[in-house]
């Protein structure tokens, strides 16, 4: 059960800034699978896969953009809501959670995915590392990403 805000309701006040969260006002945030969300955050979606230029890797200030085999994924406990990283993706796959596409919801729990489960190959969750630069390339995807098709045509 999605308890987070409503998608776009007054999403052009919300976007670039922190907003409050349900943790803070008292309510739990569990995705449909389960595990524990926190704070309000920026989410990598289905138009970074297979291209992760990593154009927005530099411009993170908090350094919480960590890198999959595919894609990139955000750490939602890490990231300050700034939206610099947004601003420079030249093929607009970042959003604010509020502001999601219905069909790309299921990236905001599948970013938090990529820290809070146990991703294949591994033996314990990412967790909140604190810095995607000294994790390096992590090399696996949430098994949401490792089934999307390959994109063909990317231009890089
Ligand atoms: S800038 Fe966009 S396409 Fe490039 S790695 Fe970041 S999210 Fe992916
Ligand atoms: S919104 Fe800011 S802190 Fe969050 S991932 Fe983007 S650049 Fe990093």
């Amino acid at each position: 059960m999605w308890l987070g805000l409503p998608a776009r309701e007054s999403a052009g006040t919300r976007r670039g800034t922190k907003v409050t969260s349900a943790r803070a006002i008292g309510l739990p945030r569990f995705g449909a699978s389960g595990f524990y969300r926190g704070d309000m955050t920026y989410v990598i979606g289905s138009a970074c896969v297979d291209v992760m230029d990593k154009s927005c890797v530099l411009e993170c200030p908090a350094d919480c953009i960590y890198e999959g085999a595919r894609t990139l994924y955000i750490n939602p406990d890490e990231c300050v809501d700034c939206g610099a990283c947004k601003l420079v993706c030249r093929v607009e796959a970042i959003e604010y959670e509020t502001d999601l596409e219905d069909d790309e919801l299921w990236h905001l729990e599948d970013n938090a995915a990529f820290f809070q489960t146990v991703l294949p190959g591994r033996t314990e969750p990412l967790g909140s590392p604190g810095g995607a630069q000294k994790v390096g390339r992590v090399g696996v995807d949430t098994p949401g990403i490792a089934a999307m098709p390959v994109k063909d045509h990317v231009d890089h």
